[in-house]
């Protein structure tokens, strides 16, 4: 097990398990949906808990078992969990914490998929929810209930960029004996350790920055050794959204990279975010790095740096947000983040398409809101690109007028 304190290191030897048989540098793929017992006691201990070792794909996986201890080693955190989807992690850490008749705290803008869980499903399931300004500290204590459970957010928060302070939840969550979970998707642990400002529950769609490479569906907790066995033991067990083998392996090397790819993600998007602030069209940037932003004073103390990703509104309609993403060329139109490519989406249509337009505007999510997540090409050629589609969005305009 390697000793470094320094996230470079970390994302390439914390947590790896030495391979025994022939020692391979990579990983084994072990592509296996059950594992064989010597002999029935063998069977029966394993399924007690008296003898370490995988009894089912279900229930664990050599390859997935290395990247849930890869995980664990990068969030500081005892354990760690893997499932088959970001919302797989979510669900199943919300659900192994929840039952009928309690109540929870959620920050009102949210991915758009949490939030029509936690909209829609937990009030037909008997589960009270409280959507709440997360960086309203008064906010949040006024909310809570005697049968309140847990708080639940993300920073920077999916689309808008709102960043919340991660200790100030994490002390109104312990002095109210209330589980506080974060969604760190956004920073991934290159740049945001939760556990150290005192987050419970930790989880990601490791689809995003975690992978990095735009081929895998995956989501991950970081917890307690207690938090973890609770949610594998109940939620990730019986509900089954388990992560396969070859897809842990793909994240495993993607993490390999994580450090160095962020590190550009980060220099790119800082680029991106000055030159949009100073161009006309553009009413606002929401990015972390900027002085103007609202979370800028927390670069530093919770996040390394400000990410990769931010979210602007263009000064005009939203068929001037339509033109101007459909006249881009390099930058693709996609949803998911945190890729090699720069992905450009319109939340209000697409990954927000779950709230109502109330739910929205209360959300922060306008019309004309614009997500980017900055990829790795020459910041020269995104600029570019940017900048010409905002030139077909003017012409068109004149020519209208
Ligand atoms: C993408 C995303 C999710 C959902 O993850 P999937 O892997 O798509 O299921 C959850 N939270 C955030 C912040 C995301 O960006």
């Amino acid at each position: 097990m390697i000793d470094s304190k320094h996230i470079e290191t970390k994302t390439i030897h914390a947590g790896k398990v030495k391979d025994g048989q022939f020692g391979a540098l990579s990983t084994p793929i072990y592509q296996t949906s059950t594992f064989i017992f010597d002999n029935v006691q063998q069977g029966s201990a394993r399924f007690m808990g008296e003898e370490e070792g995988f009894i089912y794909g279900r229930l664990g996986n050599p390859t997935v078992r290395e990247l849930e201890q890869r995980m664990a080693a990068l969030e500081s955190t005892e354990d760690a969990a893997a499932f088959g989807s970001g919302m797989g992690a979510v669900s199943a850490t919300l659900l192994a914490n929840l039952e009928k008749g309690d109540h929870l705290i959620a920050s009102a803008a949210l991915y758009g998929c949490t939030f029509s869980l936690m909209n829609h499903k937990f009030p037909q399931m008997g589960i009270e929810v409280s959507f709440v300004d997360m960086t309203n500290e008064s906010e949040i204590r006024a909310a809570i209930k005697e049968n309140t459970k847990l708080i639940y957010f993300e920073t920077p928060i999916n689309p808008n960029m709102v960043v919340i302070d991660l200790e100030m939840v994490a002390n109104i969550a312990k002095h109210n004996n209330l589980l506080s979970i974060v969604d760190n998707t956004f920073m991934s642990p290159a740049l945001q350790n939760p556990a150290e400002f005192g987050i419970d529950l930790i989880v990601h769609s490791a689809t995003k920055y975690l992978n990095g490479h735009g081929d895998v569906i995956a989501g991950v907790t970081c917890g307690s050794k207690e938090q973890i066995e609770n949610i594998k033991l109940t939620t990730l067990k019986d509900m089954g959204a388990v992560m396969s083998p070859n897809d842990a392996w793909l994240i495993i090397r993607g993490l390999k990279t994580l450090s160095v790819r962020v590190e550009r993600h980060c220099e790119n998007a800082q680029r991106v975010a000055e030159f949009l602030e100073a161009h006309p069209r553009i009413k606002q940037v929401n990015y972390p790095g900027l002085p103007s932003h609202q979370g800028y004073p927390l670069i530093g103390k919770q996040m390394r740096a400000a990410g990769g990703i931010m979210a602007f509104e263009i000064d005009g309609t939203f068929d001037d947000a339509v033109t101007f993403m459909n006249s881009l060329k390099l930058c693709s139109i996609a949803v998911s983040l945190g890729d090699a490519e720069t992905l450009i989406q319109h939340p209000a249509s697409m990954t927000h398409s779950p709230y109502e337009e109330e739910e929205r505007a209360a959300a922060g999510i306008s019309e004309t809101l614009i997500r980017l997540s900055v990829g790795l090409e020459n910041v020269h050629d995104i600029i570019s690109d940017l900048t010409q589609a905002l030139d077909v969005m003017n012409s068109r305009l004149r020519q209208v007028g």
